[in-house]
């Protein structure tokens, strides 16, 4: 073929008309080997098994040879074990083992063996042709709902941080409506045609804005990764993800917001915040939404000059729910002799005599699991959550539609839910595993919706802690707040 007609030829399976000249191998013209638009969509941005990718192994291994990859071991074993894919370098979070594959000791990593096992004679490979994201944006903004003059603010300032390429903090009390500040940001970032990343730690909170953000977003490719999720080939401009599966991303993003920010398990694992840093590109901005904040994000945002916003109003303008305590002496004892101590009994039945909606909070797998046959024997459609319930998001929506009266769950859902006129009850509050925050996202389920902004939220103890104070004080300071 001659090289004119080698580039007629290629034009013809390149519709973005995109240039190689300044980032592919150069031989790419003369190399005989057809540039597939799907296999540069997919690969840009992504670090991948190389043996196990949505495409023919043969077709992968050419592009390789061509020098359209560069491959790397899954671990690296010099000078020390990094995982190539986490970035983890802790060593105790390696496993050596004879390996049938290489016939040497090898070694894997424990810390993101969810995504697959990787050993050091695995590789990932890193696409290194034409980046496919300097295609022309076709975005179209469907949301017609106003923003309260505080959340445009907010908006405003964050949009304003995105587009100098700053980090930006936004603290906004649950029921702020964040997404919506969220909105005017990422669209202007997608019309100028930048991959967009909004990360959280949930997979839940990516579930519950897959669907606005497609609404919102039209005419675009948004895909929802998180796990268990299907591997899709197509490029995607707008991509929400849990934090984990940022592992399988490098140098993707021109702009991440990563929601829900000091959510477990994101603040307890540096690994993770690496895996957000290695996501995004260099220089991209990152946006940190969370309605509690770490004293390390807020000493960040300090000393490292971010943009910043803060929101203490609902986008309705009522107070938030203030959690009311009540002592539940030897709750534990109660149940295991399969009794509902007192008041929480009296609790759940005035909940299902006013027909209210409501969450019941365990700290404890095995102690829901005690309660859940005596919850049920009252009434019969009341089903437990936890993450590791397959069942979990049809649970909730059985719940948001009133085919369940409630449900009992663990610290799971204490974020990203919204269910009209929830009531919620904690069981065992003195618990260590309800910090501060914790409660503080719990009690924020509660009076979300404009037609019932009030409503129970309620803390059943076995004795008051200081999380459970501090909460209660930063609810009523954010109340006190204009
Ligand atoms: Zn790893
Ligand atoms: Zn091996």
């Amino acid at each position: 073929m001659s090289t004119i007609s080698m580039k007629k030829h290629y034009r013809l399976l390149n519709p973005f008309n995109i240039s190689d000249k300044q980032n592919s191998p150069t031989h790419i013209r003369y190399s005989g080997l057809i540039l597939e638009p799907a296999i540069a969509n997919f690969f840009t941005g992504r670090i991948w098994s190389r043996n196990h990718t949505p495409f023919p192994q043969q077709k992968i291994d050419t592009y390789i040879n061509r020098g359209y990859f560069e491959t790397v071991p899954a671990v690296t074993t010099k000078p020390k074990l990094i995982c190539r894919r986490c970035l983890n370098e802790q060593s105790y979070k390696f496993v050596s083992f004879h390996c049938a594959k290489c016939q040497k000791i090898c070694h894997y990593c424990r810390h993101c063996i969810m995504m697959g096992r990787m050993c050091s004679c695995d590789e990932l490979i890193i696409w290194k042709g034409t980046d496919t994201r300097k295609q022309k944006s076709q975005v179209q903004f469907a949301w017609n709902g106003n923003l309260t003059s505080h959340q445009k603010k907010a908006a405003d300032e964050l949009a304003e941080s995105i587009s100098q390429h700053k980090n930006h903090l936004l603290e906004a009390v649950c029921g702020a409506g964040k997404t919506e500040i969220l909105f005017s940001a990422i669209y202007d970032s997608l019309k100028a045609g930048k991959k967009v990343c909004v990360a959280s730690p949930r997979t839940d909170v990516v579930l519950e804005l897959y669907p606005r953000f497609q609404q919102v977003f039209q005419k675009i490719t948004i895909h929802a990764l998180y796990g268990g999720a299907e591997t899709n080939t197509q490029f995607a401009q707008l991509v929400l993800a849990t934090t984990h599966q940022l592992y399988r991303f490098e140098h993707a993003f021109d702009v991440m917001i990563v929601d829900e920010a000091d959510a477990f398990p994101y603040i307890y694992d540096e690994a993770l915040q690496s895996a957000v840093m290695k996501a995004k590109k260099p220089d991209a901005p990152i946006a940190f939404v969370t309605a509690t904040p770490s004293k390390k994000l807020l000493l960040q945002q300090k000393t490292e000059n971010w943009g910043s916003s803060f929101i203490a109003r609902r986008f309705h303008g009522h107070p938030l729910p203030v959690p009311r305590f009540q002592a539940l002496w030897n709750y534990e004892k109660a149940l295991q002799k399969n009794k509902i101590p007192q008041k929480l009994q009296a609790w759940l039945y005035q909940r299902l005599q006013k027909n209210e909606p409501f969450l019941i909070f365990f700290p404890t797998i095995e102690l829901m699991e005690q309660a859940k046959p005596l919850f049920q024997k009252i009434e019969s459609t009341i089903e437990s959550v936890h993450s590791e319930d397959p069942d979990r998001k049809e649970k909730v929506l059985q719940l948001r539609n009133e085919q369940r009266k409630g449900l009992l769950t663990t610290t799971i859902l204490e974020r990203g839910i919204t269910i009209k006129n929830i009531q919620v009850a904690v069981v065992g509050a003195e618990n260590p595993i309800f910090i501060s925050s914790a409660l503080i996202q719990i009690s924020g389920r509660v009076g979300r919706n404009v037609q019932y902004p009030t409503g129970d939220i309620v803390f059943f103890h076995h004795g008051i802690t200081m999380e459970m104070d501090r909460a209660r004080k930063k609810i009523l300071e954010m109340n006190r707040h204009e």
